[in-house]
């Protein structure tokens, strides 16, 4: 009867925080199931299907990092949004790399949290890919948007919602100079004007994957003080 509601996993343990998040998000038409540990998370996500993962970093038991690594074992493409308390940036880095899409510092603003989700839920039809499973091929790698999965000279790698989303902008638009802004606003739904460094710490693992030296990126290049451009010829 729901079944085309979004439907969220939160790992919060700070009840009032994640009455108010659950209270607005099913405003926003969402379902939402509420964990307080990541024990109890990960034992439903065995068993139910969540199109966006909320958590937050610190929790008793599993923290936030370790649940990311085991959420992104059993589903490697939904979107994952840590909260933390803590802004810094290394944690900002330490999410990312466990696996995470985005993430955002507490105290969040309701709105700016919202906009996030919706930006991470939504499914437009402009990303896409083309319903024929041919491999984007560019240096040693091989790219399947509609599965979700590459090769690369480090092997078989499985995707995420949200790397696809970036590769499907990036191959759209091979050579052009992309400015943060527009990826920032085509696959994370950001309002153009919001300061964030998730896109710059999602190039590092995207360089991670594909570029032959990620600290000399050939692929994925840096256009400074604009934004970033991929060339498949690595030039
Ligand atoms: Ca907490």
């Amino acid at each position: 009867m729901n079944g085309d509601k979004s439907h969220i996993m939160l790992v919060e343990d700070e009840i009032h925080l994640a009455r108010g998040i659950c209270f607005n998000l099913e405003e926003e038409g969402c379902r939402v199931s509420h964990f307080e540990t990541g024990e109890r998370a990960l034992a439903a996500l065995e068993v139910e299907h969540f199109d966006l993962v909320i958590l937050d970093v610190m929790l008793p038991g599993m923290d936030g990092f370790q649940i990311c690594r085991a959420v992104r074992e059993l589903d490697p493409r939904v979107p994952i949004l840590m909260l933390s308390a803590r802004s810094e940036d290394s944690d900002r880095v330490e999410g990312l790399e466990n696996g995470a899409d985005d993430y955002l510092a507490k105290p969040f603003n309701l709105v700016e949290f919202l906009l996030r989700v919706k930006g991470m839920l939504r499914r437009s039809s402009w990303y896409r890919p083309e319903p024929v499973e041919e491999a984007y091929r560019f240096g040693a790698n091989e790219v399947f948007l509609l599965s979700y999965r590459a090769r690369t000279a480090q092997g078989e790698i499985d995707l995420t919602e949200m790397e696809v989303r970036v590769l499907s902008v990036f191959f759209r638009k091979e050579g052009e100079t992309i400015s943060r802004g527009e990826l920032l606003q085509s696959v994370w739904g950001y309002a153009n004007d919001t300061e964030t460094r998730t896109l710059d710490n999602f190039i590092v693992r995207l360089r991670k994957y594909f570029e032959p030296d990620p600290a000399h990126p050939i692929h994925f290049q840096t256009v400074r003080g604009v934004g970033y451009r991929f060339s498949r010829k690595g030039v």
